[in-house]
């Protein structure tokens, strides 16, 4: 593990703090004085600074520059969100474009698509949305059951509903997951396509959360037609297309701690510093530094990661164990704040409120806790890998619905 910058990565970690030094009033206040309150407002406001940096060279930065980016390493991302962080700006508004369908149209995607899509994703003129998961489709990815049959002219002809999908309610696109061929087992007969979300056919549905927002939609598909060359990665490849996005979903959401969620130690005790009951009440301390301490190793273990990935190894099961880590303490943590501070604690504009209606979602989203933990039993552990009751059976014959084992 690497724990200094290199010379070259000081001199990154400067330009990008003199960057926002001098850029920082031109960022949306997202939170607390000043804060923008108007949804059209804040979307507007984000895709901006999104274009600002990505036109900076901050967003995308690991894309190879044929495509905007810079072609930097994890690290020196790292090294960017670290500097957005100090400087208290909100990062980019498409996170789920830019940091996981970008990179598999990058690793899968035509020519034409790359050219087509791949610079308006990363300047915030089309947001993108993961069409994925389904009501009967979620751990067990491999049982998607929205259809896509060739018609005339090679076009495709989409039927189905996708749940949960975040953005969808102002993405231009989304990168769906369909199945193409019934007739072989379900990992082999599903293809990867580019679907626009204005399309005839196309009904988007918000799902109010507990939150009060509603971020995440239900997507529904009434014979959708797409032309021919939306298929991304090849027909019937779709599988190990969506391995590549789920493998950046790793790495966007897994890094753990302070990195990516913004879960550290240090943000709850300040919430409890000014409690003097808190401070004096032993029990409180060592609970927070029970959890202050788990969120440290979780970040260090990051950086462990970061560094193997540097060497050229690809994001494994690890990731999910400092997302499983980091969101537990996190929930445990938030329960201690409202025990100390009471309900007050929870009143509406406050940051508890958000993020103790926000967690139990994070349990879920890029792999809930059990997946997560049977892919660590199974491939970091060596532990029996689950029984597999479909290997090998045609989708066709499976019953709709019945659950076969893990996803990914
Ligand atoms: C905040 C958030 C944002 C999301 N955004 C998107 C998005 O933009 N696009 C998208 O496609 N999806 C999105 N998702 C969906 C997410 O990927 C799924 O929630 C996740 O894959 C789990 O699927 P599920 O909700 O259908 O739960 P299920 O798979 O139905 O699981 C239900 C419960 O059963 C358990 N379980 C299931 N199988 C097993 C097993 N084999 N062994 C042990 N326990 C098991 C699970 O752990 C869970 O507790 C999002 C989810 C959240 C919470």
């Amino acid at each position: 593990m690497h724990l200094s910058d290199t010379a070259e990565q000081a001199e990154l970690r400067a330009r990008v703090r003199a960057w926002l030094d001098e850029h920082r009033d031109e960022a949306p206040v997202l939170a607390g004085e000043g804060a923008l309150s108007d949804p059209d407002e804040i979307l507007a406001a984000r895709r901006a600074w999104q274009r600002r940096l990505a036109e900076a060279g901050l967003a995308g930065a690991t894309w190879p520059s044929e495509y905007g980016g810079r072609g930097l390493g994890p690290v020196e991302n790292v090294i960017i969100g670290q500097e957005m962080r100090r400087a208290g700006v909100p990062g980019i508004l498409d996170v789920i474009g830019v940091g996981m369908l970008g990179p598999t149209i990058i690793a899968h995607g035509s020519e034409e698509q790359k050219g087509r899509f791949l610079g308006p994703m990363l300047h915030g003129d089309e947001i993108w949305c993961q069409l994925f998961s389904e009501p009967a489709a979620g751990s067990d990815l491999a049982a998607v059951q929205t259809r896509a049959r060739r018609g005339d002219g090679g076009s495709w002809t989409l039927n189905g509903q996708k749940v949960w999908t975040t953005n969808a309610q102002f993405a231009a696109y989304g990168l769906l997951l369909a199945r193409t061929d019934p007739e072989v087992p379900k990992h082999k007969g599903m293809t990867m396509f580019i679907v626009p979300m204005d399309a005839p056919g196309v009904t988007v549905r918000g799902l109010r959360q507990i939150s009060g927002e509603a971020e995440f939609n239900e997507v529904f598909f009434d014979d959708v037609v797409i032309p021919a060359d939306s298929a991304v990665g090849g027909v019937d490849n779709g599988w190990s297309v969506g391995l590549t996005t789920l493998m950046f979903e790793r790495l966007t959401i897994g890094l753990g701690g302070g990195e990516s969620l913004g879960y550290r130690g240090e943000r709850f005790a300040r919430a409890l510093a000014d409690d003097r009951s808190a401070r004096a009440d032993s029990a409180v301390r060592h609970e927070l530094g029970e959890l202050a301490a788990e969120l440290e190793a979780v970040r260090w273990t990051g950086y462990r990661s970061i560094s193997a990935l540097q060497g050229g190894q690809i994001p494994g099961p690890e990731f999910g164990l400092a997302k499983v880590t980091t969101v537990n303490c996190a929930v445990r943590a938030v329960d201690l704040i409202v025990d100390v501070l009471g309900p007050d604690a929870l009143a509406d504009d406050g940051e508890w409120a958000y993020v103790t209606s926000f967690l139990p979602g994070l349990k879920s989203a890029g792999g809930t806790e059990e997946i997560l933990r049977n892919t660590i039993g199974e491939r970091v552990l060596g532990l029996p890998p689950e029984p597999r009751l479909d290997k090998g059976v045609p989708f066709s014959e499976l019953r709709a619905g019945e659950r076969h084992g893990t996803a990914a």
